[in-house]
């Protein structure tokens, strides 16, 4: 079997890394199905609607609105001075697609209504997607 070139960059970056790249550049990077068009995380591999497992590389725009999220009074280790932080899931713009991610400075409700805007600002290696609001 002989690799296409495509495909010999794709598999020296593992997904990992290529979504921590896109994050740093405020993209949120996704895998389609390329037989029904559902997104996923590119960590995901096969698909969870039809169990194809042909996938296109599908950037999106890291901007998205607050679905749900969870406040903690502690931040946790590397984020001790960000005071408290909530765990966010936002549904990425233009898609039906959730990603959770961390944004540090919220303590209270008020301070983030559900349906408040969000970008990713970055990623950090133990906690993930780092947030800020918009
Ligand atoms: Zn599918």
């Amino acid at each position: 079997m002989e690799l296409s070139k495509t495909r010999q960059q794709e598999q020296d970056s593992n997904p990992r890394e290529k979504f921590i790249m896109a994050a740093r550049r405020h993209k949120i990077l996704s895998n389609k199905c390329s037989r029904c068009g559902h997104l996923m995380l590119v960590t995901v591999y096969y698909c969870e609607k039809c169990f194809s497992h042909k996938f296109e590389s599908n950037e999106l725009e890291g901007t998205g609105k607050v679905v749900t999220y969870t406040i903690q009074a502690v931040a946790p280790e590397g984020f001790e001075d960000a005071g408290s932080y909530a765990w966010v899931v936002f549904s990425v713009d233009g898609t039906d697609f959730n990603v959770s991610g961390f944004l540090p400075g919220v303590t209270s409700a008020s301070d983030l209504p559900l349906g408040s805007r969000v970008r990713v600002l970055d990623y950090h290696p133990k906690h993930g997607l780092t947030l800020q609001k918009v």
